[in-house]
């Protein structure tokens, strides 16, 4: 089974959203998929469509969530939230998060730790940046990444951890093959070979076959090129097994 998500960020309106939710539904039918998982993480002013497309087909997700259980966090949202709205998943540690609202490895694994003991699938992002790459440091920043966000997580079954290089993301250019691959094999021997692991950064329909040439991959995220729901559904055909 392979993996395609893909991340919304806020890109639509509440309405706009589910629009988009009735596209992606029609287009999955369409294609009538075997082998993929198709998943759309929506801005928070759309997850309580969840609710009203209890039964999808494809996996639904929000882009955050707060780490406390409820109380005095204006403008947060709360797990208790996704718990009732039948969340499917929910991104943790996007690069835009780490980047733009200082969201630290520890903030990370607060957040991971309230979604443990529910059956929402944390998708954790983790990736180098530009200076760290030139440095030659994929290792230490992954390690560290990993071993941070999971600490103290002892009964966590379900997780998807997506490798997502900063310098990659919404710009058009994907990393060597080569590098992607000593990624995942990375993340695969930190983690015991555990969970599902995604590519993220700049997939689309002109790379995706060539990043199918990486080994023990399971799927990808995706951010500029899922917001058109039919063409999203499309790259999920190449993850189809011929
Ligand atoms: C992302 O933001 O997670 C992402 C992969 O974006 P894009 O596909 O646009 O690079």
């Amino acid at each position: 089974m392979k993996y395609l998500i893909g991340n919304l960020k806020m890109n639509f309106t509440c309405f706009e959203s589910k629009q988009y939710i009735l596209d992606l539904e029609n287009a999955i039918k369409e294609a009538d998929l075997k082998d993929v998982k198709i998943g759309a993480a929506f801005s928070h002013d759309a997850i309580a469509w969840a609710d009203m497309f209890k039964k999808r087909n494809f996996m639904f997700g929000a882009q955050n969530i707060f780490h406390k259980e409820k109380g005095a966090y204006t403008g947060e949202i709360s797990i208790r939230s996704a718990i009732e709205l039948g969340l499917d998943f929910i991104l943790i540690g996007h690069s835009e998060r780490r980047q733009l609202f200082n969201e630290t490895d520890e903030l990370i694994n607060e957040k991971i730790k309230k979604i443990e003991n529910t059956k929402i699938c944390p998708i954790l992002c983790i990736g180098e940046n530009l200076e760290e790459f030139q440095n030659n440091r994929l290792e230490e920043v992954l390690t560290k990444q990993i071993n941070s966000a999971l600490k103290d997580i002892t009964t966590l079954s379900h997780l998807i951890i997506s490798y997502e290089p900063i310098y990659c993301i919404g710009n058009g250019i994907i990393p060597k093959i080569e590098h992607i691959q000593r990624a995942v094999d990375l993340i695969r021997k930190i983690t015991n070979n555990q969970f599902p692991i995604l590519y993220g950064g700049s997939v689309c329909d002109t790379n995706i076959k060539t990043l199918l040439e990486v080994k023990n991959l399971d799927g990808f995220l995706v951010g500029g090129a899922s917001l058109d729901a039919k063409n999203f559904v499309n790259l999920a055909k190449e993850l189809e097994v011929k």
